[in-house]
């Protein structure tokens, strides 16, 4: 079994933390993205078990009840959030480094959880957030409003989290991020028993 650290990129919506894993990976394909529980609607392209496994409510529920999951939050407009223990044991038995995108209390909560835990914040101004959710366009202004409150509280935590990435220009941050990992696995095998 793999005994690399768990990676969990975290940072408020819009700060392009899912582009930047979707580089990661493609750059290292040793990671492989442990797949959350989420109660939200669908994105247009999103897939099933690829982005996030879609359950309904009762479904989340169901399986909150029977222990399925590390830690789950519940985000803005009441959906949930959630990471499955099925998720991380999968990966660790392939013997792949698993890669986590979470907000931040359950960053915070996993890295409680699991001991050699990688915490790597992606940053971007609140003036950039609004441009690139306003962009997007996944989410109606309301929605948009909420995520952009919340992160000016993130915003504020950032120092909270092991490393600091500023997503300023995409392939620079992509270059970072992948600096970043690359050396905290280095590191974490070098002191492996
Ligand atoms: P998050 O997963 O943090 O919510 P996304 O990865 O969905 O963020 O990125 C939010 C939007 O910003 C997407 O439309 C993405 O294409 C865009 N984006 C990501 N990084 C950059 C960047 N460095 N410069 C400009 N736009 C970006
Ligand atoms: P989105 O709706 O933009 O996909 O995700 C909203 C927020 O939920 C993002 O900050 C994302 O990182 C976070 N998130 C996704 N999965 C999980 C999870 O399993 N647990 C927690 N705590 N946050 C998650």
């Amino acid at each position: 079994m793999s005994s690399a650290p768990v990676i969990v990129v975290t940072g408020p919506s819009g700060a392009g933390k899912g582009t930047l894993i979707a580089e990661l990976l493609r750059r290292m394909p040793e990671l492989e993205h442990a797949v959350s529980a989420t109660t939200r609607e669908r994105r247009p392209g999103e897939v099933d078990g690829r982005e996030y496994w879609f359950f309904n409510p009762e479904e989340f529920e169901r399986r909150l009840q029977a222990g399925d999951f590390l830690e789950y939050r519940v985000y803005v407009s009441g959906k949930r959030y959630g990471t499955l223990h099925s998720e991380l044991e999968r990966i660790k038995k392939a013997e792949r480094i698993c890669v986590l995108e979470l907000e931040t209390v359950g960053a915070m909560a996993v890295k409680r959880c699991i001991p050699g835990t990688v915490t790597i914040f992606i940053s971007a101004s609140v003036a950039e957030l609004e441009r690139r959710l306003k962009k997007r366009a996944t989410e109606t202004n309301t929605e948009i409003g909420e995520r952009l409150r919340l992160a000016h509280e993130q915003l504020e935590q950032a120092d909270e989290f092991d490393h600091l990435v500023v997503n300023d220009d995409l392939n620079r941050a992509a270059t970072e991020l992948e600096r970043v990992v690359r050396r905290e696995l280095a590191l974490a095998a070098r002191i492996k028993p």
